[in-house]
């Protein structure tokens, strides 16, 4: 590991002041994701800014309904909230199924949102090419093993995938992340929060340089009694997701959809909002076939690999089989 400095945050705006006159700083919260990367040698940080003391853990009811659910939030405590609970049970599936208890205690909103979009290659800096570890390198996992990686969205620069579940659900549900930064707060829609590759891959999110993530609002919505978070993966807990669905429905008289959401993670470099998929739904009548139907849509520009062609039927049947489910409930 890289030798680093390091400070502790007196509140948010000191945090930004001691980041913005840093070179190369990185905010530690729960460090799960971070603290694995250096000590691999793939992040090397010169100062490690501590924001675990500043007041940013609280879950708390918002004026129109909704929930704001401080950045430093531990998963376990988000999942467990009567509000999530009775509110977005959505959220609350996909954070149980992410991870391991342990980590679930030690890692935040915050963190979980900045955690790195990565595969195996990125990881292991013995593989020299790999744009988003050092860009201009080459991409390693475009000829090598890429059972895992994207099918939606990539570039040639990068094809990996995001890695979290929590995500996934706050894709779904239009969640809206609050920051802070030298020049005061503002609002990304959760949407352009993340990046696709491009030819920008060591770019996960489109954070300014200093800004800090202090909440995530999740907007009011109609789908508490009707939602699902499915996770395909290769063993039944502690694995990043092959496929995963979080849907979401609203239903009118005679089974018609009123509203619908649908965000896929395992797919692509960000979380996947399937807004062709929505598009076929809205308005129809709940029918397996309409399901299938809307799969296929999304699924359309779909591009595989060597290794991971498997994915794209898996994902129009994981989104078939997560809006049976929602359906039926
Ligand atoms: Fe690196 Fe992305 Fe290629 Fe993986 S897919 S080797 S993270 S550039």
């Amino acid at each position: 590991m890289n030798p680093f400095g390091y400070s502790r945050a007196a509140d948010a705006n000191d945090a930004v002041a001691i980041i913005s006159a840093k070179r190369n700083g990185k905010f530690l919260g729960g460090g799960t994701n971070l603290i694995d990367l250096m000590k691999m040698g793939v992040e090397t940080p010169n100062e490690l800014i501590d924001i675990n003391r500043l007041p940013l853990a609280q879950i708390e009811e918002l004026p129109n309904n909704g929930v704001r659910i401080g950045a430093l939030a531990r998963n376990s405590d988000v999942a467990e909230h009567e509000l999530i609970k009775s509110r977005y049970p959505l959220l609350v599936e996909a954070l149980l199924s992410g991870a391991s208890p342990q980590l679930r205690n030690m890692a935040t909103v915050g963190g979980n949102l900045l955690q790195r979009t990565r595969c195996y290659y990125f990881y292991d800096p013995a593989f020299a090419a790999c744009n988003k570890r050092k860009p201009g390198s080459g991409c390693g996992a475009l000829e090598g093993y890429n059972r895992i990686h994207a099918i939606l969205g990539q570039s040639n620069e990068c094809i990996a995938t995001h890695p979290s579940d929590m995500c996934v659900a706050l894709a779904a549900l239009d969640a809206i992340v609050r920051v802070r930064g030298p020049g005061g707060e503002r609002e990304i829609p959760f949407a352009d929060f993340h990046r696709l590759p491009g030819d920008t891959p060591q770019q996960d999110t489109n954070l300014a340089p200093g800004e800090l993530i202090i909440a995530v609002d999740l907007p009011p919505t109609p789908f508490a009694a009707r939602s699902h978070y499915l996770k395909v993966r290769d063993r039944a807990s502690y694995a990043f997701a092959l496929i995963s669905v979080a849907a979401a429905l609203d239903l009118g008289p005679g089974k018609n959809i009123r509203d619908i959401r649908i965000a896929l993670g395992g797919v692509a470099h960000k979380p996947w909002r399937a807004h062709a998929a929505e598009k076929r739904l809205t308005g129809r009548q709940v029918d397996e076939n309409a399901f299938r139907e809307a799969a296929e849509a999304e699924l359309a520009s779909a591009k595989s690999y060597k290794y991971n062609s498997f994915k794209i039927e898996l994902a129009k049947r994981s989104i078939v089989q997560a809006l049976t489910v929602v359906t039926s409930l």
